[in-house]
C-alpha cells in the first residue's frame, strides 16, 4: 500500500501515519523527520535546510524530491509506504508521479485531513506543552509566529494538491477535527473499500468498464458490494 497524508501543521497527520504503519505493516516517511535529522547531522542538506525550516518554509523541491528518491530504494518501503509531509508543492507531486511511474507501481489513495485553522494553534501549544511536561526538546519550528507561516505555506503551495489529487481520482477527504479515533476509522473505511468506490462520479474505471463489456460485471461486482458494505458495517462496529 502506497499512501500520501495531506493536510496543514498539526491536523494529526504524524498520529494517523503511526497508526497506519502498524495496521499495515509499512513505513512511515516522513520529509520533516529525515530533514530534522539531517540538520542534527550536520551533512549538507541539513546546513542548507536548517534555516529555512526554522522560518516556517518550505525547502526547495528538488532537496526533498531527492531524499524522497533515495529512502523509498531501501528494501523496508518495498512492501509500501506511507508519506507523511511529502508532497507538499504540485512539482513535488508531479515528481513523485514520475518516480513511481518508473517504479511500476501506484499510490492508492492521497488522504486529506480536513481541519478547521482555528484549531491548529491549539494543537500545536498542546503539543509544546506535553513536550515541556515530558522534559524533550522543542523544535525549532513550533513556536506561534512560526507557525502561521507554516499554516501560511500550506494555504499557498500544499493546499492545491487537494485539487492535483482529486483530478487523479485519488482524494479520500477525511474529518480531521473528529477524535483521533474517529479519525482513524473513516480512513480505515477508505482504504478497505475498493477503491472505484471512491472515485469521483461519472467516472469509470477501465477495469469494470471491461468486464462490463465481456458480460462479467454484475456477477463480479456482486463479492466487491459484500465486501463494501462489510467493511462500512465494521468501521460502525457492527463486524
Ligand atoms: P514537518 O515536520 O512535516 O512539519 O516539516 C517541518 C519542516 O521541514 C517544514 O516546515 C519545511 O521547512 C520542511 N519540509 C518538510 N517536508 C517538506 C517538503 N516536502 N517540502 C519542502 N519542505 C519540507
Amino acid at each position: 500500500m502506497r499512501l500520501i497524508l495531506l493536510g496543514p501543521p498539526g491536523c494529526g497527520k504524524g498520529t494517523q501515519s503511526q497508526r497506519l504503519t502498524e495496521k499495515y505493516g509499512i513505513v512511515q516517511l516522513s520529509t520533516g523527520d529525515m530533514l530534522r535529522a539531517a540538520v542534527k547531522a550536520g551533512t549538507p542538506v541539513g546546513l542548507e535546510a536548517r534555516d529555512i525550516m526554522a522560518r516556517g518554509e518550505l525547502v526547495p523541491d528538488d532537496m526533498v524530491v531527492s531524499i524522497v528518491a533515495e529512502r523509498i530504494e531501501q528494501p523496508d518501503a518495498k512492501n509500501g509506504f506511507i508519506l507523511d509531509g511529502f508532497p507538499r508543492t504540485v512539482p513535488q507531486a508531479q515528481a513523485l508521479g514520475r518516480m513511481l511511474e518508473q517504479k511500476g507501481v501506484k499510490l492508492d489513495a492521497a488522504i486529506e485531513l480536513k481541519v478547521d485553522e482555528g484549531i491548529l494553534h491549539q494543537r500545536i501549544a498542546k503539543r509544546v506543552a506535553d513536550m515541556k511536561a515530558r522534559g524533550e526538546t522543542l523544535r525549532p519550528d513550533d513556536n506561534p509566529e512560526t507557525l502561521e507561516k507554516r499554516v501560511h505555506a500550506y494555504r499557498v503551495q500544499t493546499a492545491p494538491l487537494v485539487s492535483y489529487y482529486k483530478e487523479h481520482g485519488l482524494l479520500r477527504t477525511v474529518d480531521g477535527m473528529a477524535p483521533i479515533p474517529e479519525v482513524s476509522a473513516a480512513i480505515d473505511r477508505f482504504l478497505t473499500l475498493e477503491p472505484e468506490a471512491c472515485r469521483p462520479a461519472g467516472r469509470v474505471p477501465d477495469a469494470r468498464a471491461a468486464q462490463r463489456q465481456d458480460g462479467q460485471g454484475k456477477a463480479a461486482a456482486k463479492p466487491a458490494a459484500r465486501a463494501r458494505r462489510k467493511a462500512i458495517n465494521k468501521g460502525r462496529g457492527r463486524g
